[in-house]
């Protein structure tokens, strides 16, 4: 029997002796996976399922990228690691604080517990935003550990990185980063990785760039899979536990005629109480906009005089495709978000609907196709495909994808 390591309150094999994989396949929703399966383009993964498991568990919540990923690698939801969005705001001095440092973060990865008990670890993330989040804790002199992106992998240094020349070694060039070759390049480095470097546990994060612009079956989102299925094919061997899943899914939100399907929450508040009573916060707004002008299906409101919290729910809830409208206390007890970086209200829109702050703060200019989007409830069921058995699987509680490295790391044995 070999010890355990706990880690977040949780307790994990402290050694195993194949490596550990986890793949979260951003905005995977799962009939992206189905489309592309009846079409014969994902052998390797069909294979894959077949002596092994394809579930569907739900994603943490804001169903949105960076919480998801964070909760993937501490193996707890938002309320633990304290990210829960791409930004959090802070009444007092007014500022919106983006959440990309990893000061923000209230637990350690996975990935830093395992290291310094002496395993080899590998993380290859697709946009750099996550890196240092994902990387944090890591130290880059030993040649144990190896953190890059692919949108600056030309940028990857021993010192920060563990990893050089990253673009000789693949022989692939920087990607363009609104691209599928972001996600390529994440996966051939991961195959490249597995062989050469040896790891004990891989982390390997893709971007939903194709999965925003493109729906389930379209041509370009098959081509993605096929793309996706062969390095599967080239990363299933004998000594790797995989474990796939997604940070959130993804579901189509415009009107007929295209344009997006959206409530400009803000707008509406300003109009139906005085203006700039209630802040309506978009955690979803990044520097990365242009697949979704920064619309998603969840917000939180900051209310300055807390006596209206009430009146403003009541109001909220007269809006027919919010479906969820919650006080702080109840949103963050029911999603497991921090009660420190949540406003007073939290809200999420139905299934093809979005929320918007006020009209005019939305650059839409980008959106080239019918907007495509997440965060909300309906985003939040992901596959979970194993190419093992899932040993010890508890079927009376809810899984999550941020089970992901305990079923990987127990495979691993
Ligand atoms: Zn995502």
């Amino acid at each position: 029997m070999s010890d355990n390591l706990e880690i977040n309150k949780r307790e994990y094999p402290s050694s195993f002796s194949k490596t550990a994989i986890v793949i979260c396949l951003d905005g995977s929703q799962k009939e992206y996976l189905e489309e592309a399966s009846k079409s014969n383009l994902t052998p390797n993964l069909d294979k894959l399922i077949s002596s092994g498991e394809n579930l569907l568990v739900h994603s943490a919540i804001p169903s949105f990228t960076n919480p998801n990923n964070i909760s993937i690698v501490t193996g707890q939801p938002s309320s633990v690691h304290g990210i829960c969005g791409n930004f959090f705001y802070t009444p007092e001095t007014g500022e919106e604080v983006m959440m990309n440092d990893p000061k923000y973060m209230r637990a350690p990865t996975i990935f830093e517990k395992f290291y310094n008990s002496g395993s080899k670890i590998a993380l290859v993330t697709a946009k750099d935003k996550l890196r240092t989040l994902l990387g944090n804790g890591l130290s880059f002199d030993d040649e144990r550990a190896i953190c890059f992106s692919a949108e600056k992998s030309d940028q990857a240094t021993k010192d920060l990185n563990g990893i050089d020349n990253v673009n000789d070694w693949l022989g692939m060039p920087v990607p363009e980063v609104y691209s599928e070759g972001l996600s390529e390049f994440v996966m051939a480095a991961g195959v490249k990785l597995l062989e050469e470097f040896k790891p004990n546990i891989m982390y390997l994060s893709t971007t939903d760039y194709i999965q925003h612009k493109y729906a389930p079956g379209n041509e370009t989102a098959n081509k993605f899979y096929a793309m996706f299925d062969k390095y599967i094919g080239l990363l299933n061997q004998e000594n790797v536990s995989i474990i796939i899943t997604a940070d959130h899914g993804m579901k189509p939100k415009s009107k007929e005629d295209g344009s997006p399907n959206a409530i400009f929450l803000q707008d509406y508040l300003d109009k139906k109480f005085e203006p700039n009573i209630a802040k309506v916060i978009l955690p979803i707004t990044d520097p990365y906009v242009v697949h979704h002008g920064s619309l998603g299906s969840f917000a939180t409101i900051y209310l300055e005089d807390k006596s209206k919290v009430a009146s403003v729910v009541n109001a909220i809830k007269e809006i027919k495709d919010i479906e969820v409208v919650l006080t702080k206390d109840e949103g963050c007890s029911t999603y497991n978000l921090p009660l420190d970086r949540m406003g007073d209200i939290i809200c999420m829109s139905s299934e093809f609907m979005t929320i918007g702050s006020s009209e005019d703060k939305h650059n839409l200019s980008g959106l080239n196709e019918p907007l495509r989007s997440h965060g909300g409830l309906h985003e939040r069921e992901v596959p979970f495909i194993s190419n093992l058995k899932l040993q010890n699987l508890d079927t009376s509680k809810q899984l999550y994808n941020y089970d992901a490295f305990y079923y990987a790391i127990n495979g691993a044995l």
